[in-house]
């Protein structure tokens, strides 16, 4: 199967007061063609940052380095104009709050006939006659009317959508998602999935699926990516994931989910304490103040990311395995 996206070595530091801290540290994972991965994990442990950062999103002053190759050209060492190039048009995105990437004073047919019609050289009519058709396949109703309206006059689940017609509009290679669903009611949340799931499946587009819910994870993703406190932790198959189950981390993520089986009386096991603030990350593991089994080493020595198994890898020192 040929990589869509292949991140090596991705680290990001940002300053804060005078001293650089990484936000993400050493991170590498790829996609596959027509593939999900799920990059999973806790507010604050670095998907987002991971994400902008391929994309240059970024502010300036942070410092990104490693590769990030997307059908074997590194994103990092692109011109800016040739990144709007490849934004929106290869690389289509999708964030949490749609009203805060919709521009709330242009109409939505402006805006999704705008992000043709930056990529392409047609006509005012054609770019029209594309997006309703786009807004067709998103499944919104009466999508003349919805041209001619207003982000806010549109529901939460509609906006979204709308959010995923602009993605997709030029028919990206790659979508990245951030969190797509999570400010969405549950009924809403499921219908919003089913459509990127079939949407990715009919253009063909490989998915970056950034999300802390494992549900989402579990109904969507082919392979995931736990992230923990700017590293990857565990990455693997979906299945190994959920049921190969190596690292304490994804453990506890898992242990967290409510179940709905009626005989299950065990009470929800939180994962006690905080991710650690980039200042003060550990020496070690960095999951070692909060890990069940941490051990002396665990404080001293940072666990590399190890093959335990074909295509299942994890970053703790309870594996004697290959390091990656
Ligand atoms: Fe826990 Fe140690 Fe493994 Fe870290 S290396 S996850 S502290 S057992």
């Amino acid at each position: 199967m040929s990589e869509v996206l292949n991140i090596t070595s991705l680290s990001v530091e940002f300053n804060i007061n005078g001293e650089y801290y990484h936000a993400v540290n050493d991170v590498s994972f790829h996609i596959n063609a027509g593939e999900t991965l799920g990059l999973v994990g806790e507010s604050g442990c670095g998907k987002s940052v991971t994400s902008l950062a391929l994309v240059r999103l970024l502010a300036k002053s942070a410092k990104i380095s490693g590769k990030a190759l997307y059908n074997g050209r590194n994103l990092l060492d692109l011109s800016l104009e040739e990144m709007h190039q490849i934004r929106g048009k290869q690389i289509g995105m999708i964030f949490q709050e749609p009203m805060t990437s919709l521009n709330p004073v242009y109409k939505i047919g402006s805006q999704i006939s705008e992000t043709l019609r930056l990529h392409n050289k047609i006509s005012n009519d054609e770019a029209k006659r594309q997006s309703l058709e786009m807004l067709r396949k998103v499944g919104i109703a009466r999508p003349e009317e919805i041209m001619e309206e207003y982000p806010h006059q549109l529901s939460g689940g509609m906006r979204q959508r709308v959010m995923i017609a602009i993605a997709m509009i030029n028919n990206p290679q790659l979508l990245i998602a951030d969190e797509p669903t999570t400010a969405l009611d549950v009924t809403i949340q499921a219908q919003i999935l089913d459509l990127m799931r079939n949407l990715s499946r009919d253009f063909k587009t490989s998915l970056l699926l950034i999300t802390h819910d494992l549900g989402v994870v579990a109904e969507m993703c082919d392979r995931v990516a736990v992230m923990y406190a700017g590293q990857i932790v565990e990455q693997g198959l979906v299945d190994d994931i959920f049921f190969n189950t190596n690292h304490p981390y994804t453990q506890g993520l898992l242990n967290a989910i409510p179940k709905i089986d009626v005989q299950n009386k065990d009470r929800l096991q939180p994962i006690v304490g905080n991710v650690p603030s980039l200042t003060r990350m550990p020496k070690g593991c960095r999951f070692a103040t909060r890990c069940p089994h941490a051990m002396d080493r665990c404080k001293m020595e940072s666990p590399p990311l190890m093959e335990i198994r074909e295509n299942h890898q994890s970053r703790c020192w309870l594996n004697d395995a290959k390091v990656v």
